[in-house]
């Protein structure tokens, strides 16, 4: 099955959202099978980030990548890359559709609650970024049978 790296970032955490948005992952049906609470520094967030590194408004965003620890999440299902996308809305939390874990939690262009890998090749080199591979489980929960159809599976 496909997986995602999620980062609950310093505005999930320091306003207390963190089960709120655990809660929407579990009720999803998405299965969790690695998260740990991380201080990010400078050096990881210039590889997470190397699109934006030359941006205007990388300082702030590492600053505020920094500004709390943050945690990290591998999530796991069928098209999960996708589905999260979905759920996370979009980047500017004024923007995201009422629903989305964004539109729903977040005012702000960089404040915006989560970190959500946005392909399956992105996902590969962002969990391997901020897991060791024994850190994720290998772990399927005993509901499987009712969160898929058996030929989905
Ligand atoms: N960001 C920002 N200002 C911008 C665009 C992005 O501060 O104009 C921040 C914001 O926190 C965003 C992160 O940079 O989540 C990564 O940007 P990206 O374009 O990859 O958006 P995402 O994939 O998070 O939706
Ligand atoms: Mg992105």
């Amino acid at each position: 099955m496909e997986q995602t790296l999620v980062i609950l970032k310093p505005s999930c955490v320091a306003r207390g959202l963190m089960g709120e948005v655990i809660s929407r992952i579990e009720k999803k049906g998405i299965i969790i099978t690695a998260m740990k609470m991380m201080q990010l520094d400078e050096k990881i967030l210039r590889e997470h980030y190397a699109h934006l590194v030359d941006r205007p408004f990388f300082p702030g965003l590492a600053a505020s990548m920094m500004a709390t620890p943050v945690v990290c999440m591998v999530l796991k299902g069928i098209d999960v890359v996708e589905v999260f996308r979905k759920m996370t809305g979009a980047t500017n939390g004024r923007k995201a559709e009422p629903g989305t874990i964004r539109g729903d939690l977040s005012m702000s262009g960089q404040a915006n609650i989560i970190h959500a890998s946005d392909s399956v090749e992105n996902a590969k080199i962002e969990i391997a970024r901020f897991f060791s591979p024994e850190e994720v489980m290998d772990y399927t929960p005993a509901n499987l049978g009712f969160l898929y159809a058996d030929d989905e599976l």
